[in-house]
């Protein structure tokens, strides 16, 4: 079989690492775009994949498909191996106690569907409260209003101050002995302010609420340990980190899986079906009705194997170098507002430009070869905060560099002059 050939250098040197060797892991970044060669600065949205992903998939389809744990055969045998492999990988990549704790759902937005639909129909009752930030996505609002109407709920939000932080004193004044569940994203998709969670879940564990992380936009951007974060549900989307779409994790502690109901019904969440009664099957398998996206899993495997590889903290390290460099390359641009300046952030680099509709900014970006996102990114509430409808937001991921800013930065001063 014919695969991608992946580079042989190696990924990082003791220093860091090296972009230019990285990049090459990369075919998509390696093409013009009317003309011009790509910047892709839509990594909140979508992460590119490298070679050992591609390949990974590949490989899995071209030798070892099969449907898993069903089948007496080698194939499956392979296949079963392959998808309970990723699990594992995934386990230690958020630092889990067991691989029971690691369902996998197709992304973010099903995760906390999953969580919202099944532990709060359960536990949830008439007056209690759940906490939100004002930064949420719409995936981490939505579920939760429609739990909290059918089980009569309230929901509490906490607000941000000028820069896009967490009021912390609010918070704490939000918490209180209704608060039944906390839901919290680790990192804001439209302003890029990485919230204290470690801090907030310890305060809303004073009042035993439950707490859920929406890491969408953190794990691949900064490393996350899930036990020492003391998160009883922590959810992220693969292709937020390089792997492929239509998969993703919810993990869960134990002792909450095993009192959650099941979800969706089917084959194999379950031990043993009679008309009189099912017995449902253990965690995470009780959560995974039906066949699950298994080439997906297998290349979300590889695609933390090659995180893991360069190192999160390297990727921090340079990804918060970046950030700085674009912040101070866009805030010198006449009549651009930066909107989101938190001192602790990801590479989402929010803003508008004074008397241009920012879908046209967009466009004319595109037509530079320059891919950003325009629009509210699924986070209404945050963006009005800040008076906006929306925004212009490059996004960074440790394959940009210091040059594709400062295209954008010519690129927009031009437009501006213009
Ligand atoms: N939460 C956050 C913070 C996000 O940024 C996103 C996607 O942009 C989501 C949730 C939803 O992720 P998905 O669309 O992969 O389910």
């Amino acid at each position: 079989y014919y695969f991608l050939r992946e580079p042989k250098q190696p990924l990082h040197t003791p220093e860091g690492f090296d972009v230019a060797t990285i990049r090459k892991d990369f075919p998509v970044l390696h093409q013009n775009i009317h003309g011009k060669p790509l910047v892709w600065f839509d990594n909140a949205a979508t992460t590119q994949k490298p070679l050992s992903v591609i390949n990974a998939v590949a490989q899995f389809y071209a030798t070892d498909n099969s449907n898993i744990h069903r089948g007496a055969h080698t194939l499956a045998a392979r296949a079963t191996d392959a998808y309970e492999g990723a699990r594992e990988k995934i386990r230690q990549f958020i630092g889990a106690a067991s691989t029971s704790e690691i369902i996998y759902v197709r992304g973010t937005t099903e995760g906390i569907n999953l969580v919202a639909q099944t532990w709060g129909r359960k536990f949830l009752q008439p007056g209690d409260e759940i906490v939100l930030s004002i930064l949420e996505h719409h995936a981490n609002i939505v579920p939760w209003q429609m739990v909290a109407h059918e089980r009569g709920a309230r929901i509490k939000v906490v607000p941000v101050n000028d820069r896009g932080e967490i009021i912390m004193e609010e918070y704490t004044k939000l918490l209180g002995p209704r608060t039944k569940f906390v839901s919290l994203t680790q990192a804001s998709n439209g302003l890029g302010t990485i919230l204290p969670v470690r801090e907030m879940i310890q305060l809303a564990k004073r009042f035993d609420a439950k707490v859920l992380i929406d890491g969408a936009q953190s794990v691949a951007h900064i490393p996350v340990n899930v036990q020492d974060l003391d998160a009883d549900f922590f959810v992220f989307s693969g292709h937020k980190i390089f792997a492929p779409t239509g998969i993703g994790v919810v993990y869960g502690k134990r002792e909450l899986l095993e009192l959650m109901p099941p979800w969706q019904g089917g084959g194999n969440m379950i031990q043993d079906v009679r008309f009189e009664e099912t017995v449902y099957n253990e965690p995470p398998a009780k959560f995974e009705a039906g066949t699950p996206s298994i080439g997906d899993a297998v290349g979300l495997g590889a695609a933390l194997d090659y995180v893991r590889k360069i190192g999160l903290d390297n990727i921090a390290r340079y990804e918060h170098e970046l950030t700085e460099y674009g912040t101070e390359r866009l805030i010198g641009i006449p009549g651009l507002r930066l909107i989101g300046t938190a001192q602790n952030k990801v590479g989402v680099l929010s803003f508008v430009l004074n008397n241009l509709p920012n879908e046209e900014v967009g466009k004319l970006l595109d037509q530079e070869g320059i891919a950003v996102r325009t629009g509210h990114h699924c986070t209404q509430p945050s963006l009005r905060r800040f008076g906006v409808e929306g925004t212009i937001r490059p996004s960074l991921a440790f394959y940009n560099t210091r040059e594709e800013i400062d295209r954008l930065a010519e690129v927009i001063n031009h437009i501006q002059r213009r």
